[in-house]
């Protein structure tokens, strides 16, 4: 109910996307270059903050080309990953070579998150159809007999009510959309979540490995040129163990599987310079119900082994793009063409789903002191067999069923 005071605003559109990560922005941003009428909301006031992953993929890399986007994308800063190193055990293994790929950019652009999709709102932002709401909280779905009409949705100023002729969830993977679709979820459970902080960095260091896997321990460092943004993972449930442990201890296991980051791990002097991310893998079993479909981690939450979800997310909003602009540029779209979409997108989810279940089950033992056992022939063929880099590589950089555009600007 709106309070006294509080403005209580409606508004009318083709599409409302609730959600202004990756898979909205990107839907958002194609939708509107199509001259289709769209909403974006977003419950944040900027896109400024570092949980998300910041790696954007030579898939999506050439996706920014088709767009004719790639060149002022690249003008950002940025840094390019042209293969994958770990280190297990002490040993550095190369895992993935992108030299091959078959794409434009044979790298991983590195960059934050933020600027990616500051970078997609500023272009979205010169078609007249596209509304992006920030400070703006989707909190119910509008249903007229059984089918979704609407978004209700909370401001700053008081509430704000969307209709729209289909209601996209895009709001990751606590999403409320598909909480209150009623979307039945298939949790797949995960052994981990990640404690995720910045440690200052050597200026004089080169480059280094991205994962580290020690005494099952498992940590990751994204080199942001003056810092590393670490990732450490922890068995779930287990942050307020580690707490008690003391924060001398959590510097000393960083130390210990990174020995290079020296005294600069000594800087972490407070947990709250820590934040708990939970990891999920789930999955709906219907994406979508008429006037409603969910995309991105809202329909499949990803993990950030192999640091892939970003991309699926971009994957799904151009395969739904696709095949809803010519619909929506007239009017609603029917069950039959949101079907469509998942069936087009389930495959490669399931693919890149049971990729990360595995390396959770198999490599990454966060539970104890066990080493991490890679067999030594699987060492050796990674370390001498060049072609065996390709195919992480390919699943990493362009993964199952890459998208391409097929809409038009107008
Ligand atoms: C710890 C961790 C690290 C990761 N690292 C990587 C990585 O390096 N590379 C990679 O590719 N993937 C990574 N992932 C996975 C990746 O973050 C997701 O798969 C990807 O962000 C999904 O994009 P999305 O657009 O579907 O959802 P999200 O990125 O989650 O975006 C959802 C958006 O919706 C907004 N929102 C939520 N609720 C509402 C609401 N009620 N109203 C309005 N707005 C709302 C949120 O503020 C957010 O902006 C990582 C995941 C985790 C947990």
């Amino acid at each position: 109910m709106t309070q006294p005071g509080q403005n209580q605003e409606n508004i009318k559109t083709r599409c409302c996307i609730v959600g202004g990560g990756p898979a909205g922005m990107m839907l958002g941003f194609l939708l509107a270059r199509s001259g289709v009428e769209v909403v974006v909301l977003e419950k944040h006031r900027d896109f400024l903050r570092d949980f998300r992953g910041d790696t954007i993929h030579p898939s999506t890399l050439e996706l920014l080309a088709e767009l004719g986007l790639l060149d002022d994308f690249l003008k950002l800063p940025h840094q390019e990953l042209r293969a994958v190193q770990a280190t297990i055990e002490g040993q550095e293994i190369p895992i993935a070579d992108f030299a091959h790929l078959p794409t434009q950019c044979k790298f991983i652009a590195f960059m934050p998150q933020w600027d990616f999709l500051n970078f997609l709102a500023y272009n979205a932002k010169k078609f007249p159809t596209f509304h992006l709401h920030v400070e703006t909280k989707a909190v119910d779905l509008i249903e007229e007999n059984g089918e979704i009409v609407g978004v209700r949705a909370t401001t700053p100023t008081g509430e704000l009510t969307i209709q729209a002729d289909l209601v996209v969830g895009t709001d990751g993977r606590n999403s409320i959309i598909r909480e209150k679709a009623g979307l039945s979820v298939q949790d797949f459970g995960v052994p981990i979540d990640v404690l995720w902080m910045r440690i200052p960095k050597d200026p004089a260091l080169g480059e280094m490995s991205l994962g580290y896997f020690k005494s099952g321990q498992f940590m990751v460092l994204i080199d942001r040129q003056d810092y590393y943004q670490c990732g450490y993972l922890i068995p779930k449930g287990q942050f307020e163990t580690i707490k008690q442990r003391g924060i001398t201890s959590l510097q000393e296991s960083i130390r210990g599987l990174a020995p290079f980051v020296g005294d600069f791990v000594k800087e972490l002097t407070s947990w709250d310079q820590i934040s708990l991310l939970t990891v999920k893998i789930d999955r709906l079993w219907q994406w979508y119900r008429p006037g409603l479909l969910c995309i991105g981690d809202a329909a499949h939450a990803m993990s950030p082994a192999g640091g892939v979800g970003v991309n699926m997310a971009i994957q799904d909003a151009v395969a739904t793009a696709n095949q809803l602009t010519a619909s929506l540029q007239k009017g609603p779209v029917s069950i039959k063409e949101l079907d469509r979409i998942q069936r087009r997108r389930l495959w490669p989810v399931r693919i890149i789903q049971t990729g990360q279940i595995f390396v959770h089950k198999r490599l990454i033992n966060a539970s104890g002191n066990q080493n991490t056992v890679v067999p030594p022939y699987i060492v050796w063929l990674f370390r001498h067999v060049p072609l065996v880099r390709r195919f992480p590589a390919y699943l990493i950089g362009v993964g199952p069923r890459p998208e391409h555009i097929h809409t038009k600007a107008k």
